[in-house]
């Protein structure tokens, strides 16, 4: 439907204004660590272009206008053909695939380490194919507040990711390695001595995600929040009623929203730190 689509002025608009969210400093208690959130490239993707909105300076790639202070926005060309699952909704990561080797291939660099990406469809696309969901009543993502809502969601994703990695030393994991090849030996290992954290759990990703996006919703988006909270609520109490399980566990962001509320209830200014601080095993 919108392998054709070109990118307009508001498609932009409502991006930039998606990341502005982020760096409003209601939040600041939530992406602490500005050098992560700063590391973050946002892209997006029409049929001619991909666009990219980023704090560094890429001097290879073709600019264009970007309203945002500190932020350079770029587009490099592709032959791609993007489908709609890719402009109806967003992810922490570069997707599709293709288009990492693309930005790396005009980068001329392999440095993957210091990039964290957020990708999706642009807002009309993205509002369009989101009413057109059949399979979803109640769905918050139909409005502008929503797709704002849905980059700053994936905020959270790559500010919790580069957390979680960020905990793993290098020497620590050279010790984990090292270890593990002793026990692959056949030698016998005190785990409690290595304080090994707990490998990223991405089920915590989402949930730092959905609270870092209800607490925007909180803050500036009343209609959004209410829309989230109608649907949480009507799977809850079709879960109540049925007992299906399959209702509340079959998304990571259906069970998101249930423990994330919890969380976000009971730490309303602590839960990114409950959700960021490393556990061992
Ligand atoms: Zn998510």
């Amino acid at each position: 439907m919108f392998e054709h689509y070109k990118a307009t002025q508001e498609d932009f608009a409502a991006i930039e204004e998606g990341i502005k969210t982020v760096w409003h400093p209601k939040l600041n208690f939530v992406f602490k660590n500005k050098k992560l959130t700063e590391k973050v490239i946002v892209v997006s993707y029409d049929c001619e272009n991909i666009y990219l909105w980023s704090q560094t300076k890429f001097p290879k790639l073709k600019p264009f206008k970007c309203s945002l202070k500190q932020y350079f926005a770029y587009q490099i060309s592709h032959q791609l053909k993007i489908s709609d699952e890719y402009q109806l909704g967003w992810r922490a990561g570069l997707q599709p695939s293709e288009l990492i080797w693309l930005f790396f291939s005009k980068m001329k660099t392999d440095d993957y380490e210091s990039t964290s990406f957020v990708s999706g469809g642009l807002i009309t696309p993205f509002i369009t194919l989101q009413k057109k969901m059949k399979d979803r009543k109640n769905n918050p993502y139909t409005t502008y507040e929503s797709y704002l809502a849905t980059i700053v969601h994936e905020f959270g994703h790559a500010y919790w990711n580069q957390k979680m990695f960020a905990s793993y030393k290098k020497q620590d994991v050279r010790k984990i390695l090292v270890r593990a090849e002793e026990c692959y030996k056949g030698q016998q290992i005190i785990l409690s001595k290595l304080k090994i954290p707990l490998p990223p759990d991405y089920n915590i990703s989402e949930i730092f995600a959905f609270c870092t996006e209800y607490q925007a919703a909180t803050l500036f988006w009343p209609n959004h929040k209410k829309a989230i909270d109608q649907d949480s609520f009507s799977r809850i109490k079709s879960f109540l009623k049925t007992g299906k399980v399959n209702t509340i566990f079959l998304s990571a962001h259906y069970f998101a929203a249930i423990f994330g509320k919890l969380i976000f209830s009971a730490y309303p200014h602590r839960w990114p730190i409950k959700l960021l601080f490393p556990k061992y095993f």
